[in-house]
């Protein structure tokens, strides 16, 4: 086992590290930037390194000051949660340059899936269905003019390095798709300094559905289910829930079956999620993310498996406790990610806490970094909170939610929660009958 790990990472997820290595007895290193010195994440870390200034780029991001803190304190593996470093596959291949653990996958898979045509490739190579769409990246517009042709419009151009929803345009017809075309060509090469696209049919109405896997490095590997997080704005998701209302128990266990298989084949280990459309009875893979994702919690919630402390244990060369057969689904589960953001306009909201009560009881867990008197700083993502309740079936778990979202009070700034209210209210979301469009209309008729 390790000896001490170092936290790559801020916020709930920074929490939510420290409380597995806690519980597997291992000593935790917290980094932060001088915006974050009364963080929670740091208050409650065995040790601390500030890093660097506010902006993440020059703290977060920063991979020389990371491997210095990993240095002076004497950590043996580094944790990157979500978002900043975890798919950086430069960072990755440092740690292990420097003689530390990376918890995660290797550097080549994080190479790999971090290019969507290249992760595209590979899957379909492994027998995964993908959405129709080019055949890898397409360099101009005439090649751009004739994929759409053959797969019908509306299409989708898509950056091979994109994420967080950038670099992603729609074309409705071939009056449309020349202005797409450059305009995610000019997003992507601002946001990601990479300007290669590559089309892909634009789907009227599916379901964002993701299968969470575990891999050990003795080649098993287990899925533990999908997450339907179909409930997306500007391509964010915004609630997600396990098992998805629209799947049965044998097209789980099918796609599983193709999706083990085809990791077991690459040799990838530790956790992972693949992304799927899901529309007509189909699955189309659209991307793989090679970390932990914010919707963890509820695949944790109806399996009783801890993923984080299994991408400990695998990071240490152990197998995995359990086989496909031993993982078994429980009742229901539903996150809210709850943002400082205004519920109406989505702007930021940073600002003070002035009181904090998070909601308790059985089936309800908050995944926060948030305590009353904190100042959630201008500089980072705005999550500040995450609501997961658990119960026997959806409707139990939708009665809790509501009860759980009245108790939840976090007062200075606003949030989401409202949002989350009257989403918990409307006859469709109960009836479990959206698509990945649905929240985009449910906002705007506010
Ligand atoms: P990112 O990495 O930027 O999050 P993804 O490829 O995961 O991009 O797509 C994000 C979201 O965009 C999906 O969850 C889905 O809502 C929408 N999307 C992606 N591809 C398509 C498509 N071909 N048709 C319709 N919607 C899509």
């Amino acid at each position: 086992m390790f000896h001490k790990i170092l936290i790559a990472n801020r916020g709930e997820i920074a929490l939510r590290v420290q409380r597995a290595c806690r519980e597997l007895g291992i000593p935790t290193v917290a980094v932060h930037s001088t915006a974050d010195a009364e963080a929670m994440h740091v208050r409650l870390a065995d040790e601390s390194v500030c890093i660097g200034p506010p902006p993440a780029r020059e703290s977060y991001l920063n991979i020389p000051a990371i491997l210095s803190a990993a240095a002076i304190t004497g950590a043996d593996a580094i944790h990157p949660g979500y978002g900043f470093l975890s798919e950086n596959a430069d960072f990755a291949e440092m740690v292990e340059a420097h003689g530390l653990t990376f918890i995660g996958p290797s550097p080549a898979h994080i190479r790999m899936m971090g290019d969507k045509i290249a992760a595209k490739t590979a899957m379909a190579a492994l027998g995964v269905p993908l959405v129709p769409g080019s055949d890898g990246e397409v360099t101009d517009l005439d090649q751009a003019r004739a994929v759409a042709a053959r797969i019908g419009y509306p299409v989708l151009i898509k950056a091979a390095a994109g994420g967080g929803g950038r670099g992603m345009k729609v074309a409705e017809d071939a009056a449309a798709l020349d202005d797409a075309w450059r305009m995610a060509r000019t997003e992507a090469r601002a946001a990601f300094g990479n300007d290669a696209v590559y089309l892909e049919k634009y789907l009227d109405r599916p379901r964002h559905i993701e299968l969470q896997i575990l891999a050990d490095s003795h080649g098993a590997v287990v899925h533990l289910g999908e997450r339907d997080c179909s409930l997306q704005r500007r391509h964010q998701k915004l609630l997600e829930e396990a098992p998805s209302p629209a799947l049965t128990a044998s097209q789980r266990s099918a796609l599983g079956e193709t999706v083990t298989a085809a990791l077991a084949q690459l040799g990838y280990r530790n956790a992972g999620t693949l992304e799927f459309l899901y529309q007509d009875g189909q699955f189309a893979f659209i991307e793989m993310n090679t970390r932990l994702q914010v919707e963890h919690p509820v695949t944790e919630m109806v399996c009783g498996i801890d993923l984080v402390r299994e991408q400990i244990r695998i990071a240490t060369g152990a197998r995995l406790g359990f086989t496909q057969q031993d993982v078994r689904f429980s009742g229901h589960a539903i996150e809210c990610r709850i943002n400082a953001e205004d519920p109406e306009t989505f702007m930021p909201t940073p600002g003070r806490i002035s009181a904090f009560h998070a909601p308790g009881g059985l089936g309800v867990r908050v995944d926060s970094a948030l305590y009353a008197g904190y100042m959630v700083p201008p500089f980072y993502d705005s999550l500040v909170a995450k609501l997961i309740v658990h119960a026997p079936t959806r409707p139990e778990a939708i009665g809790r939610l509501r009860r759980a979202i009245e108790e939840f009070a976090v007062l200075g700034i606003k949030t989401t929660l409202p949002l989350h209210r009257r989403i918990v209210d409307d006859p469709q979301f109960q009836a479990g009958d959206y698509t990945i469009h649905w929240l985009e209309r449910f906002v705007g008729q506010s």
